[in-house]
């Protein structure tokens, strides 16, 4: 086996012995080795971010700001070894809005994190009365991540809890370690020491940091199964939370919209980061009077997107992460199949491409109750479903247990009118899964609860202080 790396980054994190061995999502070759931290390696990096803590709350708003805007100029120097990086463990393709984009993103969030400014707020001035509530830091913040944009949910985790004042705690995906490590090992170059700890072990490394006395906030994205087990974790600590979970989107197409026009919007919507994304477009109900135009119109764009290894510039879309996810793909797919499904492109595995390949995959005539319309399948496949009366496309809309996103596309105002009925922390209109670092973005129901970014953001990973009088 070979420990070649491709970065100077990657060269520069490798254990000096042992570590766990991380694949080439793409060709499945080794790329190099993650430390492997344990419980006592985390309860080391907690008590030495929490002695850091009060020197980082000094230093104040403004010169954190600063840094962090130093950070981010920092990720850009680095922004090509990153991208390789990410690319080559995540999978996503370097062109596309993939893992260029990502990382992107991280220094784009890291500046308008730094340039939000979060002020008291005076709420009783009258009578002799006089209450202001303002906001600082909570402590010490753990950051829990998935593997699917891992660079980008570290940040929008670690950029406003910095900010406040905390110093962070992240533990990455075992999946995806080492672009996590890489990152914060940047960031470091500029911040002070034990003020961001990354912390690299697996899911009893998460549950410690989760339930541990030293962690005041937990920020946690993932599954809503393990979000279950993080608020069990905190009956413990008491540790506040914001629980970004999974997602089932559905976006609903109104008689009327534009096949042709809308297609590409609803395919990245879909398809982002080959369909491994929390706010993706995960079941399409279209009205029956456009719906065999809006599945040629996609399948149309499907055609011209390539997949493949991301390092080649021609590529788009990417592999599965890995195994487990690239057999949820084939088992809802295969079920889809059995139960009438119809298969309108891809739907079997992309094997000439690689292990963990799988096509995109539009399957039309299906209904609510299939597994794959009612589970989140968090791959490059799609079920679209006809409807004829838009009160119907609401209710199965907001029929399951999942709220992160939702999409109405048409008209504007009928839009409108339908996005107020639809029970998601978003919706969009002719467009799904744009995010922004000033607009508040958090789930409901089975999606979870608490808000990120701009100042709802910032309130998240602060504790409030009211004085009176
Ligand atoms: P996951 O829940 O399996 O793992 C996420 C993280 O939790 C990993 O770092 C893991 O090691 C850790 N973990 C596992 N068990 C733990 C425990 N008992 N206590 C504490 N930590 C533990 O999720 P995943 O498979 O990495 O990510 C995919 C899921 O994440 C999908 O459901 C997706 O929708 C969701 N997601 C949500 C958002 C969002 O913003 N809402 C964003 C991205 C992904």
């Amino acid at each position: 086996m070979s420990n070649a790396t491709t970065t100077p980054l990657l060269d520069r994190m490798q254990p000096a012995s042992g570590g766990r061995v991380i694949l080439d999502a793409a060709t499945r070759e080794p790329i190099g080795r993650a430390p492997e931290h344990t419980v006592a390696d985390l309860d080391d990096a907690l008590a030495r971010a929490r002695a850091a803590q009060p020197g980082w709350e000094a230093l104040g708003h403004e010169r954190r700001s600063e840094l962090l805007g130093a950070v981010a100029d920092r990720i850009d120097e680095y922004a090509e070894q990153l991208a390789e990086l990410l690319s080559r463990e995540q999978g996503k393709p370097l062109n596309g809005p993939n893992a260029r984009f990502e990382v992107g993103a991280c220094s784009a969030w890291l500046r308008a994190t730094a340039a939000t400014v979060l002020e008291p707020e005076v709420v009783v001035d009258s009578d002799g009365v006089h209450a202001e509530l303002s906001y600082r830091a909570i402590g010490v913040v753990g950051a829990i991540g998935p593997w699917n944009w891992p660079m980008m949910i570290a940040i929008w985790q670690i950029a406003p809890a910095l900010r406040m004042g905390n110093t962070v705690v992240v533990k990455p995906s075992e999946y995806t370690p080492l672009s996590v490590l890489a990152l914060l090992d940047v960031m470091n170059e500029v911040l002070p020491p034990d003020v961001l700890i990354g912390v690299a072990g697996d899911r009893d490394v998460g549950a410690r940091l989760a339930s541990h006395p030293g962690v005041d906030k937990v920020m946690f994205t993932g599954s809503t199964a393990t979000g279950r087990r993080i608020i069990e974790g905190s009956a413990q600590n008491l540790a506040r939370l914001t629980l970004e979970l999974g997602g089932n989107d559905a976006g609903i197409v109104l008689p009327g919209a534009d096949p042709a026009a809308i297609a590409e919007g609803l395919f990245w919507g879909a398809f982002i980061n080959t369909g491994q994304t929390c706010a993706a477009l995960k079941r399409l109900y279209v009205h029956d009077s456009i719906y065999d135009g809006v599945v040629d119109a996609l399948a149309a764009v499907t055609a011209r997107m390539p997949m493949g290894n991301g390092l080649d510039e021609a590529n788009v879309l990417g592999p599965l992460q890995n195994q487990l996810q690239f057999d949820i793909v084939s088992r809802l797919v295969e079920d889809a199949r059995t139960n009438g499904g119809r298969v309108v492109t891809g739907g079997a595995p992309a094997t000439e491409l690689g292990e963990l390949f799988y096509p995109i995959t539009l399957i039309a005539d299906v209904s609510d109750g299939l597994a794959l319309v009612d589970e989140e399948q968090f791959g490059p496949v799609l079920p679209i479903i006809r409807y004829s009366d838009v009160d119907d496309a609401v209710a199965s809309a907001n029929r399951l247990d999942a709220g992160l996103g939702a999409s109405v596309w048409g008209d504007r105002d009928a839009a409108l009118a339908v996005a107020a009925r639809v029970h998601a922390g978003t919706v969009w209109i002719n467009s799904h899964g744009g995010v922004h670092p000033m607009i508040p973005f958090g789930g409901v129901k089975g999606s979870g609860y608490g808000l990120e970014f701009g100042v709802e953001g910032l309130k998240a990973v602060s504790v409030p202080r009211v004085i009176n009088g």
